[in-house]
């Protein structure tokens, strides 16, 4: 049960790409302490809607507040640095850097040291600093043993797990999770679960958009469904599961 106030507000969203209507008109409020699902099908829209709250894509209407007050559109930085982060559903490492080094390339929102000091580890009280948030960020998603290896060699499972890491990096208030268990063999689906947690436990909100429905199930307070870009049902994860608009959508998928 989540009492807690309007953390993140999505009110009237709209994002159209010419004459597709990708997200139309979705008013959500997210919770401080929640760990809020958004489902449906592919298509409905999922991607979109983070693109936008996550300030990679600019709004065609509506808006997006924090503590109640617009979310800065248009720069992922700027809205990293406002409280909310976000993974991709598509992983975005830098696959010829160590673990260690993506996590500190993160950090550099956090820290003002210029990277390529920070890459050669002069050692700069700030630097070492850095090094050191960023080896525990890594064993924070039980990475600390690996942290020398390069991304590209990292298991798919560790590699999602690193995002996360990179992710914590910004010190979010939400943390926004796209399809973090896609593609993850069934003991790293139980794995990420277990740092999904972690991370709630630490204080961060959590917005998780996820296909999988055992895993929304297992971790979500309240879910949203959308449909072709339009909000469909709203409540708590059984709610959404049973709604019958929820089960029509998902058999046209
Ligand atoms: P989901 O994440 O739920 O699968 P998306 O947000 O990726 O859905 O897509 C919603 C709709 O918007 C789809 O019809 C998709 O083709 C369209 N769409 C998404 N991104 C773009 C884009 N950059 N340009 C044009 N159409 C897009
Ligand atoms: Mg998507």
């Amino acid at each position: 049960p989540v009492d807690g106030a309007a953390l993140l507000e999505l009110r009237d969203l709209k994002r159209h790409f010419g004459g597709v209507k990708a997200v139309d008109g979705v008013t959500i409020s997210v919770r401080a302490g929640s760990i809020h699902g958004l489902i449906g099908p592919n298509g409905s829209g999922k991607s979109t809607l983070v693109n936008v709250v996550s300030g990679l894509y600019t709004p065609s209407a509506g808006a997006v507040l924090l503590h109640g007050a617009p979310l800065p559109s248009g720069s992922l930085f700027k809205t990293a640095r406002a409280g909310v982060a976000r993974t991709f559903q598509n992983l975005q490492l830098f696959t010829g850097l160590t673990a260690l080094e993506n996590v500190m390339v993160a950090l550099k929102g956090v820290y003002r040291s210029p990277l390529p000091l920070v890459l050669l580890g002069l050692g700069r009280a700030e630097d070492r600093r850095a090094q050191a948030d960023a080896l525990a960020l890594l064993d924070f998603v039980g990475l600390a043993d690996q942290a020398r290896t390069p991304a590209k060699d990292l298991t798919y499972g560790a590699q999602r797990f690193l995002e996360i890491a990179r992710a914590l990096a910004r010190k979010p208030e939400v943390l926004i999770l796209d399809e973090p268990a896609a593609g993850l063999a069934q003991p790293d689906v139980v794995r990420q679960i277990e740092i999904i947690r972690r991370v709630h436990r630490r204080g961060v909100s959590i917005v998780l958009i996820e296909h999988h429905m055992d895993v929304v199930m297992q971790l979500c307070d309240v879910v949203t469904a959308l449909d072709g870009g339009k909000l469909i049902a709203e409540g708590t994860p059984d709610e959404v599961k049973r709604h019958p608009r929820v089960i029509e959508a998902y058999l046209g998928d």
